[in-house]
């Protein structure tokens, strides 16, 4: 069959040029593999700054390739045979041929370089990542028909998939990714091996899981992998609660929402109760500011039922006083608007909040209008716990009236001061 490779690969080839001229002459071939190649036969285009490369050099050897050359070298996968660098701008990861052996216990191989590029395929994923593009001739090789089967449009792996999951079960989750990313299908092998082997998923460190799942559920429709998770059983492994949910239901609002992990992550919980979503959320370790704004989105958008939208200058000053770093309460009411639930009065809610923001620049961290040492002197008092209580009624009656002038504000805190001298002494 021939091959056309397309605007992508052959600026890549063209990138690697001096590169794959320096393994040749040092007796080394350079191959290109991994996702430029296959999105390229796929008539996709990449951004062109990232390669992964495969070698029959060793690091050391690699290393030594690469050093007068790049302008930054990275060693930290150097045990496992890759050496990254960044030549003219674009970051590539060039690794040694692997020939691993797999314990029983663990997804982390015995690492064996190699010498073949065919064994070092045989080892990959999927027949669609098993394709690589020798660097000096252009030649493809494609040993397990990753060709035909991204034309038929069918995810495969190279060898026996229990094999292959049991070597290393995140790839399992892999699947999920490139089905959604590629419209591929599953194989019935594949999906039969993946309903076997689930919980293997065990064994894999639930930081790389959430990697890929992050990385799924940023794609424009995640839909079609969650729908292969939850299939073969891997969603039960990993978020057994979403699993309890409608097969159709399960992350059909995801490709609606802004894509920004901490929305897409909220729409894929939003149809569990908010604490039952966020302990979900918290099974695959995330960092705590991807909790505090999923939690944020989740529970600030609960006002289906009885909280209603928040239509008060008052509900808006209180929710914007919520809002975590990095986030806005614009967003929040385009999430609520894409999720797909439109509440009644969301668009009043948008245009008060327009207002509100003209009138308050300080919404989202009301300022004090007075200092703890201002409110020490106006009350004669020494620092002390009163000082938090009088901030926080000023803030309840900022909440509640909007903001005032300093000479307010002092008018505030002194009769609130005798209001409680007189209670606490009757
Ligand atoms: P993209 O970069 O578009 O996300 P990719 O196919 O390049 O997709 P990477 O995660 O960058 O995916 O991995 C590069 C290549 O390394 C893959 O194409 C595949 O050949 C191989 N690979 C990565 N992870 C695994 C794994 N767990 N098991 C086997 N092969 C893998
Ligand atoms: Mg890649």
């Amino acid at each position: 069959m021939t091959v056309t490779f397309g605007a992508s690969l052959n600026d890549a080839l063209e990138a690697v040029g001096p590169l794959a001229e320096r393994f040749a002459s040092a007796g080394y071939r350079l191959y290109l593999v991994g996702g430029v190649v296959r999105d390229d036969l796929m008539g996709r285009v990449r951004p062109d700054n990232d390669y992964d490369l495969t070698t029959d050099a060793r690091p050391d050897a690699i290393r030594a390739l690469v050093a007068e050359h790049a302008e930054a070298v990275w060693a930290q996968g150097e045990r496992f045979g890759t050496i990254g660098c960044r030549i003219a701008g674009r970051d590539y990861e060039i690794t040694t041929h692997r020939s691993d052996a797999y314990g029983s216990t663990s997804r982390k191989p015995e690492v064996v370089f190699g010498d073949s590029i065919e064994v070092d395929l045989s080892r990959r994923d999927f027949t669609v990542n098993s394709l690589a593009v020798d660097t000096v001739s252009g030649e493809l090789f494609d040993p397990f028909g990753g060709v035909d089967d991204l034309q038929a449009g069918i995810l495969r792996t190279p060898s026996g998939p229990d094999i292959s999951f049991s070597d290393d079960p995140l790839r399992m989750v892999r699947a999920a990714r490139f089905i959604a990313t590629l419209g591929l299908e599953p194989s019935e092998d594949v999906v039969f091996a993946a309903q076997e082997l689930r919980s293997r998923l065990g064994i894999v460190a639930v930081e790389r899981i959430r990697e890929e799942l992050d990385k799924t559920l940023r794609l424009p429709d995640p839909q079609p992998g969650l729908a292969f998770l939850r299939r073969c059983g891997l969603l039960t492994e990993l978020l057994p609660g979403l699993a309890r949910l409608d097969a159709a239901q399960v992350g059909a609002k995801v490709g609606r929402v802004e894509d920004r992990p901490e929305m897409r992550w909220a729409a894929l919980l939003s149809d569990l109760a908010p604490d039952l979503a966020v302990e979900e959320l918290r099974r695959l370790k995330p960092s705590s500011d991807l909790v505090t704004a999923v939690t944020w989105f989740l529970r600030s958008t609960g006002w289906s039922g009885s909280v209603g939208v928040p239509t008060t200058r008052e509900q808006i000053r209180r929710l914007a006083a919520s809002t975590p770093e990095g986030q806005s309460l614009e967003d929040l009411f385009s999430f609520a608007k894409l999720l797909g639930d439109s509440p009644d009065g969301l668009v009043e809610a948008v245009e008060l909040l327009a207002s509100l923001r003209v009138e308050e620049p300080d919404l989202d961290r009301p300022m004090p209008p007075l200092s703890g040492d201002q409110i020490a002197n106006l009350l004669r008092v020494e620092p002390g716990p009163v000082l938090g209580q009088a901030h926080r009624m000023l803030l309840e009656h900022r909440f509640v009236h909007g903001p005032v002038s300093d000479d307010q504000a002092e008018l505030l805190v002194r009769s609130w001061f005798d209001e409680r001298q007189t209670s606490a002494g009757s």
